[in-house]
């Protein structure tokens, strides 16, 4: 079972809310990747959707991804999206969509101008919030 205690780098923090303030007013996605529920590094995927109200990662980026976790010895820890307008909070379309439960749900909401990040894991369309920290000092 996947931990409901996460950690993340403070400049991986940094590096999701300015990649996705960039993509704003779409949705911006990505992955997320370290080791024992500790995020150390952001792959950010562009979204083929191309809109504000979804996303989904283009093919070729994410395989790429996939690789070089692979490559630099990461585990697939989580993805990340922005929500431009809306509360860091799954959607119903979100929730459709995911289907790994063991991978936590991140998103990041613009909506207040700055960025608000919420982690969850989805499991059976059940919405559970996670804890997470920030790790500064990395
Ligand atoms: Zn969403």
């Amino acid at each position: 079972m996947a931990s409901s205690y996460l950690s993340i780098w403070g400049p991986v923090v940094e590096q999701i809310h300015h990649y996705l303030r960039q993509q704003y007013p779409k949705e911006g996605c990505g992955i997320l990747a370290g080791h024992d529920q500790e995020i150390t590094h952001f792959f950010p995927i562009p979204n083929l959707d191309d809109s504000p109200h979804s996303f989904s990662f283009e093919p070729q980026a994410y395989l790429e991804t996939i690789r070089q976790l692979r490559e630099l010895q990461l585990e697939w820890i989580g993805v990340v999206h922005s929500h431009p307008t809306t509360e860091p909070y799954p959607s119903a379309r979100d929730i459709a969509n995911w289907h790994y439960p063991e991978k936590s749900y991140w998103i990041c909401s613009l909506k207040q101008g700055h960025c608000r990040l919420s982690a969850y894991y989805i499991r059976h369309q059940q919405v559970i919030p996670v804890m997470y920290q920030i790790i500064v000092n990395r």
